[in-house]
């Protein structure tokens, strides 16, 4: 088995270094990450500048990109061969609720996703890297457990492609009870801008926190992995709002031929 490794910290983060010795062991891996922080770049690609790929001596290649084009340019030719699994992380604080629209550590994922492989997303719940021993142990244990249910390459059918996100809290071995399956929970609005003045008088602005929760009920992520559990939540990629398609057609029709 094949598994490509990507994340949005960037390749010299503890996290995806972690990730690559604990996967290592279970398939060939390989690590296509980008060479800066690239949180809350979601899925964005890079189309008007050019891509360069450099490898580290520890054999981790980076890109001055984002994660969906690490990922991108590794499945269309970079790897020269498909990868079993995509596998992003693990992210340097939680991408829980809202934060997965945002998140450059499931866009990783999601490009992988996108183009027909299974892919996993994860994170931590709390930034700063406390317990990331026992965070890259919960993933392993996933990851070779689901290693065991895809196909091999010979196999004639390809795998129905799935995209899972998880949320590891940061704590003790012991003190994680396991995994739990949970839908995305919801955050309130972010925080308020933060404007200071630059050293030339002009006024500079720095996006504010994520909001805190404002769905973490029974069944959330947010629910799940404050209870101890690492949170499983799989997602689909399709932003239809099929229970109003209905609702919005008279509008559609009442806006007539186009005829003056
Ligand atoms: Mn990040």
């Amino acid at each position: 088995m094949k598994i490509l490794i990507s994340n949005d910290d960037g390749y010299q983060a503890p996290g995806i270094v972690a990730l690559y010795e604990a996967l290592k062991g279970l398939a060939d891996v390989e690590v296509v990450a980008p060479e800066h922080n690239n949180s809350a770049k979601s899925n964005a690609l890079t189309l008007h500048s050019p891509l360069y790929v450099h490898r580290a001596p520890n054999g981790f290649r980076y890109v001055n990109g984002t994660p969906a084009d690490c990922v991108h340019i590794a499945l269309t030719g970079l790897l020269g061969y498909r990868p079993d699994l995509v596998v992003s992380g693990i992210n340097n604080g939680a991408n829980m609720g809202d934060d997965t629209i945002y998140s450059g550590t499931v866009g990783a994922a999601m490009e992988g996703y996108l183009f027909g492989i299974p892919a996993i997303a994860f994170s931590q719940t709390e930034r700063g890297w406390a317990h990331l021993d026992v965070a890259a142990q919960k993933a392993a244990e996933l990851v070779r457990h689901l290693l065991a249910t895809l196909p091999d390459a010979h196999a004639a059918r390809q795998p129905v492609p799935w995209l899972l996100n998880v949320n590891i809290p940061c704590r003790p071995a012991g003190d994680i009870k396991g995994f739990k399956v949970a839908r995305l929970g919801r955050r309130h609005a972010a925080e308020q801008v933060i404007a200071q003045t630059n050293p030339r008088g002009e006024t500079m602005y720095w996006i504010g926190s994520a909001g805190p929760a404002k769905d973490d009920a029974e069944g959330t992520d947010f629910h799940a992995t404050a209870q101890g559990f690492a949170s499983i939540t799989p997602l689909q990629v399709d932003l239809t709002d099929h229970e109003r398609l209905a609702y919005w057609a008279p509008t559609a029709a009442a806006m007539g031929s186009g005829a003056p």
